[in-house]
């Protein structure tokens, strides 16, 4: 099979009527019409086998996943998705993968109105880079430097599970050592593999809250670039912090690691006016998303965390780290 057969087979598709998409796959460029008026929103993020994914991993949860992990920062935009393009690296044209790979790809795709229009494909080692396209009216796209002291924080979800899933899969004797039942498992490994871009929470956020982002490499890590970005500190009550029912049996130290340091969430994290707890609450339930307020924006620098036994300690704004020997 020829590489435009391979393109046509399992990429190209019809966008719907109702898109942005003038023109898809196949010419020399996409054609996309954002709404009059509105901003583009663009993000691009690359997928390499052995470093973001296990060589041999289940292909359509790959192609769900690395849709996912760009329509996160949409969602963190507050940006509305308009289609995204594929840049593909691929060791051989095997058939059955390429199959349920688009088919975890291109169902998140039509879940959320954003059209595969364009891309590359060449043979090579086996990597993925995906460009998303969105929009958002002037002035409510949702940035990282817009914390102000006094701000509540907020989270959607909660966070930890997708790392304890990585530990238990690399055999870490502290995450194998909690004991789950099957249904608890099965989620873990969907928080790892499967994750579900906020979009609607992201849009309904939009000209409500004021910095925002999405937790892609640990709670504290990610809020260090709000808190960078806007020259502020924070804090953080512990007791607030939402927890997973897998998580309850770790030992605080690991806990702890999972919640604040965890990785691959891709929650929001955002900041807003506590004026505006309540529209908070209403663009939470009109998205069907939880959000928790964990704690609140200050004017000292760095993170302070108020643990749940009553004390207040300085916190690293450490990330999971892709360079570092955890990563
Ligand atoms: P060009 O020679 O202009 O770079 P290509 O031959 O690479 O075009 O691709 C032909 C058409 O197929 C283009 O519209 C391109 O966007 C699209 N395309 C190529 N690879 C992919 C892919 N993996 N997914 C979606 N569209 C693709
Ligand atoms: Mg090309």
């Amino acid at each position: 099979m020829g590489e435009f057969e391979l393109i046509r087979r399992h990429f190209q598709r019809a966008a719907p009527a109702d898109s942005a998409v003038v023109l898809g796959v196949g010419d020399d460029c996409a054609l996309l019409q954002p709404p009059p008026g509105e901003q583009l929103a663009v993000s691009t993020d690359m997928l390499v086998e052995g470093r973001h994914f296990f060589a041999g991993i289940d292909a359509m949860a790959l192609g769900h996943k690395a849709l996912a992990v760009n329509l996160s920062d949409l969602a963190a935009m507050g940006a509305r998705p308009l289609g995204f393009t594929l840049a593909l690296s691929l060791p051989a044209v095997d058939e059955a993968w390429l199959s349920a790979f688009s088919q975890g790809l291109l169902a998140l795709a039509e879940r959320h109105g954003c059209p595969l229009v364009g891309g590359d494909t060449t043979a090579g080692p086996l990597n993925l880079c995906i460009t998303v396209f969105g929009s958002v009216r002037p002035g409510l796209a949702l940035r990282r430097d817009a914390a102000q002291a006094g701000d509540d924080l907020w989270l959607s979800g909660c966070t930890g599970e997708a790392r304890l899933a990585l530990e238990r899969r690399l055999g870490t004797a502290w995450a194998q050592a909690v004991a789950l039942d099957a249904h608890t498992q099965a989620t873990l490994e969907a928080r790892l593999h499967r994750p579900e871009p906020r979009l609607a929470l992201g849009r309904a956020l939009a000209g409500v809250a004021r910095a925002a982002l999405d937790v892609s490499d640990g709670l504290a890590g990610d809020l260090g670039h709000v808190l960078a970005a806007s020259r502020v500190g924070a804090c953080i009550d512990e007791a607030a912090l939402p927890l997973a029912p897998a998580l309850a049996g770790l030992p605080d130290t690991w806990r702890r690691e999972c919640l604040l340091h965890g990785g691959d969430d891709y929650e929001l994290l955002f900041t807003a006016d506590p004026a505006r707890r309540a529209e908070v609450q209403a663009a939470a339930q009109a998205s069907g998303t939880a959000v928790s307020r964990i704690g609140r924006i200050e004017s000292a620098p760095g993170l302070r965390l108020n643990t749940a036994d009553g004390r207040q300690v300085d916190w690293p704004l450490r990330g999971f780290d892709h360079f570092g020997t955890s990563g």
